[in-house]
């Protein structure tokens, strides 16, 4: 079901999963960049096809909207629904169940492809053989029986999360839009709230900030893809099985970096190794800046010197410069 790439050999120097464009080719093609809208979570998760046009929201916006068991539609937004199950996820819900990543992943998931960015992401895997019956962990009476660790995209609904990268600007700004569905009876409700005290109710603050990592390079990949990509071609096959892996088994990460030269090649301070033994969120940190650092050259993370100055003197030595 699954396509892990098992990094554990395949560390053998600083452009491990493939020489991606440089930082210099990357700028030249920012230039042919426009404003890009990725959205992240898109709310729309039923079957019923017919959203009314989603509306954006800043963080002080209020709208109208209460999910209880009891509500005629109870249940019906976790039917044939569309969850992108993220770094954060993985963990939360691994855990839930006193499993590793990989047996997650392998038991509930499947890999799909995010074609804006043309990078693998890991999605629910729903009940029914065309994936329009219920989601493995929704229960009739119950409702969601993972819900202190449900999916983010679960948590957001009927908030939808986009962010936008305006043209030659380095940051990204991110905006909620409300997303309608016509069997979610939610929005008939008269509960008022700002799209902040949803976002503090439903507990995404903590996954958007392990996800921040994974949302660039799907943000920055999509940009790319826009203009044809880097030097007009896709993101390298294994490059984007290293991402795949880095976002869905931190313990194949983990190997990677503890367990090749990984440490030998890049400045990492000696109190921060022992953190990332023992703290999976900060390990995933690590493992996005480095793919930035392998995909758009961008220096989150840095070579050590000695290791820089062999690759120079070998760069010489094979163009004959001794
Ligand atoms: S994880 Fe929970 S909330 Fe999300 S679709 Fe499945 S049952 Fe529904
Ligand atoms: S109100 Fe909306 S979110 Fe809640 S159960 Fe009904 S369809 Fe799902």
């Amino acid at each position: 079901m699954t396509d892990q790439t098992n990094g554990q050999d395949d560390f053998d120097g600083p452009a491990a999963p493939e020489h991606e464009p440089s930082a210099s080719v990357e700028q030249a093609g920012r230039r042919g960049e426009s404003e890009e809208r990725l959205d992240i979570f898109e709310g729309v998760r039923g079957q019923d096809g017919n959203p009314v046009l989603p509306v954006q929201l800043k963080q002080g916006d209020m709208f109208a909207f209460s999910c209880h068991k009891g509500i005629s539609c109870w249940n019906k937004c976790c039917y044939g629904a569309d969850v992108i199950v993220t770094p954060m996820d993985m963990l939360r819900l691994s855990r839930h169940f006193g499993i590793r990543p990989i047996e997650f992943l392998d038991r509930y998931c499947y890999q799909a492809q995010w074609e804006k960015a043309g990078l693998p992401v890991a999605k629910l895997r729903m009940t029914g053989e065309d994936g329009s019956g219920p989601c493995q962990f929704v229960d009739d009476e119950k409702g969601c029986t993972v819900y202190e660790n449900r999916p983010v995209t679960c948590r957001y609904y009927p908030l939808g999360l986009a962010a936008i990268k305006m043209k030659g600007q380095e940051g990204k700004e991110s905006f909620s839009f409300l997303v309608k569905e016509s069997h979610c009876k939610g929005h008939d409700e008269s509960k008022l709230q700002s799209v902040a005290q949803f976002g503090k109710e439903q507990g995404t603050d903590e996954y958007d900030q392990v996800n921040a990592g994974w949302i660039d390079i799907l943000m920055k990949a999509s940009s790319w893809a826009s203009i044809g990509g880097p030097q007009g071609r896709e993101i390298a096959p294994k490059t984007q099985g290293m991402f795949y892996m880095v976002s869905t088994d931190i313990d194949a990460f983990r190997r990677f970096v503890f367990e090749t030269r990984f440490l030998e090649t890049y400045e990492i301070e000696k109190e921060t190794v022992e953190v990332l033994k023992a703290n999976d969120a900060v390990l995933l940190t690590l493992g996005f800046d480095w793919l930035k650092n392998v995909i758009f050259g961008e220096p989150t993370i840095s070579m050590k010197e000695t290791v820089l100055k062999e690759a120079i003197a070998a760069s010489r030595e094979e163009f004959g410069a001794g």
